[in-house]
């Protein structure tokens, strides 16, 4: 078999790589390991404003609901920031049926899809790429995109491989709930709930309230994975519970099912290019290190990978050096807001008691923190406004106490 492109891993990033390579003329084909339709642990919340340049996904009816707006709480559940919006604030989806409908776009493209397959090895050589399956054969191709996930197959045997030593562990699950239960603890806007650092850890708990499901979750972020710590946040999962229920945010008859761990990269990997291969998503480590939302940000590189590679293509150029574009491109896209909020989890760590008590103070400081640490704005766009109200809040201050 020989295509021009071989995408591994129809997660977000190698579908729409797909899709937008094929949209171009360009033979893809696309494999993935799991048998479709497949689940992925995931929150599956995604920022409003990351969807505009993908209206396919509305238009295919791929998202379940919308949240409306939601609070964050403190550690000591003491204060919180609360904004509540007529426009919707996150977008709600279910990863089963969301992945499979961006796989059909691309095999509505032409890329040509196969499932239940993983790859094995990849061997790059002067004149092709060759992608070895698990059944034995291989295919050829000019180009390879690693879109397969955390633990990629191809950024290990290119040599771009992430040193795994910092990465988020999670413990999560997604309940069925009727809309009438969730109309009622989370309303018709469906708010949803973060609560930084809860039973300490480092990281937070979210509720996710869906159309008919909720998506309750704790995630510690930069730690190794290992078994200990598996138990030590089942704790952790256990008491959140609790602690929703008594807060009245969970009905006490909740039950909790058979929960699921999963690991998320928690900053990119040093490289994201080589001669004929480059990498997406979170197989590139390209993850918000503050809040873990990769979905968007793996969309964005398969699509900033699918232009480089059509250009890589004409030009008969599939040098890492031609390459490096790409990874230029995706840092100045939203590279920038990874390596801004790398440097404020470090600092922030476990001191968002003072954040949030600062939050919850002003309505106006709340929706823009809210915009920002979920995804909807940068730091960089509202720093002007953030600054002239913290003047002002200093400001009533002095005037109170004089
Ligand atoms: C618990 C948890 C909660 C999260 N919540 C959110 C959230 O609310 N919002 C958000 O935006 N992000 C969230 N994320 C992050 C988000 O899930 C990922 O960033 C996103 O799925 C990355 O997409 P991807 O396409 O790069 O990889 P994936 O979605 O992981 O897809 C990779 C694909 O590659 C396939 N694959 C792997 N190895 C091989 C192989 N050798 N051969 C062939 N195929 C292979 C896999 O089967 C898979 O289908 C969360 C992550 C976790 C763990």
């Amino acid at each position: 078999m020989k295509y021009d492109v071989v995408v591994v891993g129809a997660g977000p990033a190698g579908s729409t790589a797909a899709k937008f390579l094929s949209e171009n003329g360009i033979s893809v084909l696309l494999v993935d390991k799991s048998k479709f339709p497949r689940d992925k642990s995931c929150g599956g919340g995604i920022p409003v404003r990351g969807l505009k340049e993908y209206k396919y996904i509305a238009e295919k009816g791929l998202i379940e609901s919308y949240s409306y707006g939601g609070f964050i709480h403190s550690p000591s559940l003491k204060y919180r920031g609360e904004v509540q919006r007529n426009e919707p604030f996150i977008a709600m989806v279910l990863r089963k049926k969301f992945d499979f409908g961006l796989v059909n776009s691309a095999i509505d493209n032409g890329a040509i899809f196969i499932d239940n397959m993983a790859v094995d090895d990849i061997e790059i050589s002067e004149n092709k790429a060759k992608v070895m399956l698990n059944d034995g054969t291989d295919v050829e191709s000019r180009m390879v995109v690693g879109a397969d996930g955390i633990w990629s197959v191809v950024a290990k045997k290119s040599g771009l491989s992430h040193n795994h030593k910092d990465i988020g562990i999670s413990l999560f699950q997604e309940y069925p709930m009727s809309a009438e239960t969730l109309d009622r603890y989370f309303t018709k806007k469906r708010l949803f709930h973060i609560h930084f650092n809860v039973k300490g850890i480092a990281g937070y708990g979210w509720v996710f309230p869906k159309k008919e499901h909720v998506n309750i979750g704790v995630v510690e972020m930069r730690r190794k994975l290992g078994s200990e710590e598996k138990t030590y946040l089942k704790e952790i999962f256990n008491d959140y519970i609790q602690l929703l229920k008594e807060s009245k945010t969970l009905p006490s008859s909740f039950k909790v099912g058979k929960i699921q761990g999963a690991a998320l990269p928690t900053c990119p990997v040093e490289k994201t290019y080589a001669d004929r291969v480059l990498l997406c998503g979170d197989a590139a480590g390209l993850v918000h290190p503050f809040n873990g939302e990769g979905i968007e940000y793996a969309m964005s590189s398969g699509r900033i990978a699918a232009d480089v590679i059509a250009e890589a293509l004409e030009v008969d150029d599939t040098s890492a050096k031609f390459l490096s574009k790409y990874e230029k491109l995706w840092k100045n896209d939203f590279g920038k807001t990874i390596k801004l909020f790398l440097r404020i989890s470090k600092r922030l760590g476990r001191k968002t008691e003072k954040l949030v008590k600062l939050i919850s103070r002003d309505k106006i400081i709340a929706e823009l923190a809210l915009d920002i640490g979920m995804g909807n704005s940068t730091i960089h766009d509202c720093k002007w406004t953030i600054a002239k109200r913290l003047l002002y809040l200093r400001f009533k201050d002095l005037i109170h106490r004089g």
